[in-house]
């Protein structure tokens, strides 16, 4: 049966799990590649990143694979305006009643 080592960057605990107790993922919009694991000894939910090699080899183990994306959102252009004049003076207005109401100097 296979056994994957993995140490436990929380607790520093070495282990071996099983194929099924892991994930590997991969972004298919950019190079970034991880595993997962619950670590045995301190329960903590444990993500690790790696290399696509490790990635291809963990799951021809076994490991389940997750394809991820980045959110739409990050590419959106969101058309903005420049601040004017008096965007500052609203801005200046807000900042200092909010240092009024917290009791700030
Ligand atoms: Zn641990």
């Amino acid at each position: 049966m296979t056994r994957i080592l993995v140490t436990c960057p929380e607790c520093g605990a070495d282990g071996d799990v099983r194929p099924q107790h892991l994930v590997a993922r991969s972004c298919i919009d950019a190079d970034w590649h991880s595993y997962a694991f619950r670590c045995e000894a301190c329960r903590s939910a444990v993500s690790i990143d790696t290399s696509a090699d490790i990635v291809e080899r963990l799951t021809r183990s076994g490991v389940r694979f997750v394809a991820w994306s980045l959110p739409a959102e990050l590419t959106e252009s969101r058309p903005c305006s420049p601040w004017t004049a008096r965007d500052l003076r609203d801005f200046h207005a807000e900042v200092a009643q909010l240092t009024t109401l917290h009791g700030a100097a």
